[in-house]
């Protein structure tokens, strides 16, 4: 009986080896079927058929590391262009596959808040990221900083300042403690405490139009804490004390605003002009608006203090601060490449400045001004432009260097 046994050994290692092959075959042609398929998705992406290329990927059976991959990049290509309803199709698909590791998961849902939030669904959006933040793993590609910034990105359109105040907080706790990983290349870089001061001054703000000045006061000390320099604190100091008819210290809060950034006298003009007119110090600003433009040389001061004289001739009648200002507009006129609206300004303040000399004399000598101001400006000024790339040039060429078109230079 052993011996039948034996002789029967290699039949059965051969039907054995028989099953075997037919097994790998099958496999190896579920695998060819699948890669073809693959390769089919691929094929609709490249001819601009993503609809079918879609319906290809999503019903595709079998998710390994590498196609967990060309998931991801695929619906960041859909959401990189704008089309946010395939990408969220892709991520939402992705997520759902039973067989993802966990750090797979990480990545696609922080790819599924990214698609929320540029399709404006900031509920969904915040409810993602706020799960991948109690969830989030140390070992993996996310980082709880990047998450942070999106949160407080959220918060900052949603206007929960308070929010957005503990986002930064989390932003710079994580920053210092966790290593840099791939989700922070996301994420430009920013002054976070400059941040923070700009959020609790929104706070500070809304305080202000309701009238609670204790608040107002415990918020901007936390803006202080957060951003000593903060221009937009000195700003809100100054409306707080204008608010109180402080018009001395409001004065004093706006310029020194002003000194930290020129930008800001657009905007505070005309409540510095105010403070200075209710407590009589219209020439003083005069004097300190003089002096800023001679340290900054900065058009904007020019044009305020312009302003400022052409505004209130009756009330700066110091001859010392008139004669300095007149020096400096002809010295800044005669040799000063001025841009259009600080020469006008300036002749706007030369004519009504010098009417009381004689209309004639005031007329000539502005225009004369103007035109040697006007001719500092033309200077230097390119005379050609390129219709085609707008390079601008001194001289008529044929070619365009820039993009090499032919006869497309201009005059500017
Ligand atoms: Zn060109």
């Amino acid at each position: 009986m052993v011996e039948v046994l034996f002789l029967l050994l290699p039949l059965a290692f051969y039907s054995g080896w028989r099953a075997a092959a037919k097994h790998i075959r099958k496999q190896q042609q579920q695998q060819c079927e699948l890669s073809d398929s693959f390769v089919k998705g691929v094929n609709y992406l490249l001819s601009e058929q993503p609809d079918k290329a879609l319906e290809v990927f999503l019903n595709y059976p079998d998710i390994d590391e590498y196609t967990v991959e060309t998931y991801q990049l695929l619906g960041n290509m859909f959401r990189s262009r704008g089309e946010v309803d395939r990408a969220l199709r892709v991520h939402q698909n992705l997520i759902a596959r039973s067989n993802l590791n966990p750090a797979q998961k990480e990545k696609a849902m922080f790819s599924l808040g990214e698609d929320f939030l540029s399709a404006g669904m900031m509920d969904r959006a915040e409810g993602v990221f706020q799960e991948l933040m109690d969830n989030i793993s140390k070992s993996h590609q996310v980082s709880k900083a990047s998450v942070c910034w999106f949160l407080r990105s959220i918060f900052e359109q949603t206007q929960e300042w308070r929010k957005a105040i503990e986002a930064s907080n989390c932003i710079i706790d994580s920053e210092k403690k966790t290593p840099k990983r791939l989700t922070d290349e996301k994420t430009p870089k920013v002054d976070n405490q400059a941040l923070i001061a700009h959020y609790y001054c929104e706070l500070a703000d809304e305080a202000l139009h309701q009238g609670n000045i204790h608040e107002v006061e415990q918020l901007m000390n936390n803006a202080r804490k957060a951003h000593k320099q903060s221009p937009r604190l000195m700003t809100l100091q100054g409306d707080v004390a204008f608010h109180q008819q402080m018009y001395k210290l409001a004065l004093k809060h706006y310029l020194a605003a002003i000194k930290t950034d020129s930008r800001l006298l657009s905007m505070l003009f005309e409540k510095l002009e105010t403070a200075a007119s209710k407590t009589n110090s219209t020439q003083n600003l005069q004097k300190e608006l003089i002096k800023l433009y001679k340290k900054q040389r900065n058009k904007s001061f020019f044009e305020a203090m312009l302003e400022l004289a052409r505004k209130h001739t009756n009330v700066i009648h110091d001859p010392d601060i008139k004669k300095e200002l007149d020096q400096l507009i002809e010295s800044e006129l005669s040799s000063k490449k001025l841009n259009i609206e600080s020469i006008y300004k300036a002749t706007e303040y030369i004519k009504l400045n010098e009417a009381s000399q004689g209309e004639a004399l005031a007329a000539k000598r502005g225009l004369l001004l103007t035109s040697q101001a006007l001719q500092n400006y033309l200077q230097g000024l390119p005379a050609f432009s390129c219709e085609h790339c707008g390079y601008q040039l001194h001289n008529y060429l044929w070619r365009c260097p820039a993009c090499q078109q032919w006869d497309t230079i201009k005059h500017s």
